[in-house]
């Protein structure tokens, strides 16, 4: 299914509706805007990055922090810094609390909020979160005069709801929680599975690209997805290598080599984590 730009008129004309208050749940943390490229920003701080790519007449904004009045005037303080011009849309790559946290207040200001269907689901089961307005299930896109915004969503990866946001004007992708620089995090629980990670980092790398805004951390260049890719797959073959030689839940962790990944693990997995991964690597 392909949703277009008409569909978001209409909405765009309808009343907004109100939504639940997002609840402040962290200390305010300061925010910084970044440009990547001249029509390509991004905004650091208060959660996980936000993506900002400006148009003629608007911008579009991939993800909106931790919840928070404070972390939502700092956000629209940070983009006011760069550009005038209004808010389009706000898409959600995933939904973790740091990406998601303020789209109550966009949608109160009367702002589309798109996101998967699987993702609106998530969050309608989250006290205090809001979810999108506007829901896909596998690709939705917004034309505007000078490029459009193309969100896909592949299969399951880091969660079981991600959408990436591909500008092709700009050759970036909003990758969400897809890559990042250090050690992945894997949400069994909230529906992740490894093998559709890498095949999804697959299709992602077809797109034509050369800067990829992850949830975290700096931007990153299309090698750099690669090598994520491939070190994702190092580290299942690894798992199922384990699991195949008898590691336990117990035992898998410390079973799996991670070190040479440029990995590490921050402590104890969670058990629903640990016993996810067991379970993709073949373990019953
Ligand atoms: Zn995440």
């Amino acid at each position: 299914m392909n949703q277009t730009l008409a569909a978001l008129v209409l909405l765009l004309a309808s009343a907004a509706t109100a939504q639940t208050p997002a609840v402040p749940i962290a200390p305010v943390q300061p925010q910084t805007i970044r440009q990547i490229k001249p029509t390509l920003y991004v905004v650091e701080g208060a959660g996980g990055n936000s993506t900002v790519w400006v148009s003629d007449h608007g911008f579009i904004l991939v993800d909106d922090k931790i919840a928070g009045a404070a972390n939502f005037d700092n956000l629209v303080a940070a983009i006011r810094s760069v550009t005038p011009l209004p808010v389009r849309a706000v898409f959600n790559t995933h939904h973790h609390f740091d990406h998601v946290g303020n789209n109550a207040a966009f949608l109160a200001a009367g702002v589309p909020v798109i996101g998967t269907d699987a993702l609106a689901a998530a969050l309608a089961k989250t006290p205090g979160a809001a979810p999108p307005d506007l829901v896909f299930d596998h690709d939705f896109s917004i034309i505007l005069d000078t490029g459009r915004a193309d969100a896909h969503h592949y299969r399951p990866g880091h969660t079981g709801d991600d959408a990436i946001v591909y500008f092709p004007a700009v050759k970036a992708v909003a990758i969400g929680g897809l890559a990042v620089t250090g050690t992945p995090t894997f949400d069994y629980e909230g529906g992740a599975d490894i093998g559709g990670w890498i095949a999804t980092l697959d299709d992602v790398l077809n797109l034509d690209f050369d800067t990829a805004i992850p949830g975290r951390g700096p931007p990153m260049t299309k090698a750099d997805i690669r090598a994520f890719r491939d070190r994702l797959a190092t580290f299942r073959g690894r798992a199922q290598a384990a699991v195949r030689g008898g590691s336990t839940k117990a035992t898998l962790m410390s079973a799996i080599r991670v070190d040479d990944l440029g990995w590490a693990w921050h402590g104890a997995w969670p058990a629903a984590q640990v016993a996810g991964l067991w379970t993709e690597a073949g373990g019953r």
